[in-house]
């Protein structure tokens, strides 16, 4: 566990997961490095079942269309209650995210940017989605973590967890996020471990090299040729060198993109 400023050791960082399906959280969560970060105290993971703050003796937290309209509607009355209470103090200090398929797109920058915060609640819809008022009221974010759509929060909540908590001091080895993909607008370079040769496909030789400037311009190299194939929409032609940018054209040209 990290000290923190001599006042003893940092709390963990905080997730707070509002669901009614709180069972589906089991698995993801308590596996791998998930599960050592929460057992070195580095995350604290607290899933809260909205059905808890439903007022009614069949905890009704969901309703009819009002407007007509296929499906049910989350009920503000539970999810508001569930984050305030929950939070307490806390709650002017705390991001609140909704996990919305029409929300902003979740990136790499964006879990880099939560990972600076030292507590986030998630607040998972299900069915039609939420009543617009919980989220107004909780002054939340909607989020998305991709353009289709899914038939519940805690998915997304589950992705947002394992992004923001992998970037936290301590969770992995600070190495591996340095170099990955989504770092610096390109995709990663292609990775290869033993065998050598398999199935007449070989490691390229100079991995096998040693020269670590030669495969470090290697693999920039590659990043490139990926990004402009696979991901052309990410390329920030400005941040790359003339000898960059023919790179792509190159990649461009051999594969038949534009
Ligand atoms: N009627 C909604 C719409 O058209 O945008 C879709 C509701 S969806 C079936 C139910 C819930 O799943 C949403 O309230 C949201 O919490 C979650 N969800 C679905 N797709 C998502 C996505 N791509 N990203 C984040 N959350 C998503």
């Amino acid at each position: 566990m990290s000290e923190g400023d001599g006042d003893g050791p940092k709390p963990p960082f905080a997730f707070d997961v509002f669901t009614i399906f709180p069972g589906i959280f089991a698995g993801p969560l308590d596996e791998s490095i998930l599960r050592r970060a929460q057992d070195r105290g580095i995350i604290s993971i607290a899933i809260h079942d909205i059905r808890n703050w439903a007022t009614d003796k069949h905890r009704t937290v969901d309703d009819t269309t009002y407007g007509g309209g296929a499906g049910m509607v989350m009920m503000a009355p539970p999810i508001v209650a569930a984050v305030e209470e929950t939070l307490g103090d806390a709650l002017g200090q705390t991001r609140i995210l909704v996990m919305s398929a029409g929300g902003r797109l979740f990136d790499q920058s964006l879990a880099e940017d939560l990972a600076r915060e030292s507590r986030l609640a998630i607040v998972c819809g299900r069915y039609e989605g939420i009543d617009d008022r919980a989220v107004q009221i909780l002054q939340a974010e909607e989020l998305s973590i991709g353009d289709y759509v899914l038939t519940g929060g805690e998915l997304p909540a589950a992705v947002i967890i394992d992004a923001v908590a992998r970037l936290l001091p301590g969770a992995i080895d600070a190495a591996s996020t340095a170099e990955e993909s989504h770092r610096e607008g390109l995709v990663e370079y292609p990775q290869y471990t033993r065998p050598p040769a398999f199935r007449g496909l070989e490691v390229p030789p100079i991995l096998l090299s040693g020269h670590h400037a030669e495969i470090a311009r290697w693999r920039r190299e590659q990043s490139i040729r990926r990004t402009a194939r696979l991901r052309p929409d990410l390329l920030d032609l400005d941040a790359l060198s003339p000898t960059e940018r023919i790179l792509v054209e190159q990649e461009l040209t051999e594969t038949g993109g534009e």
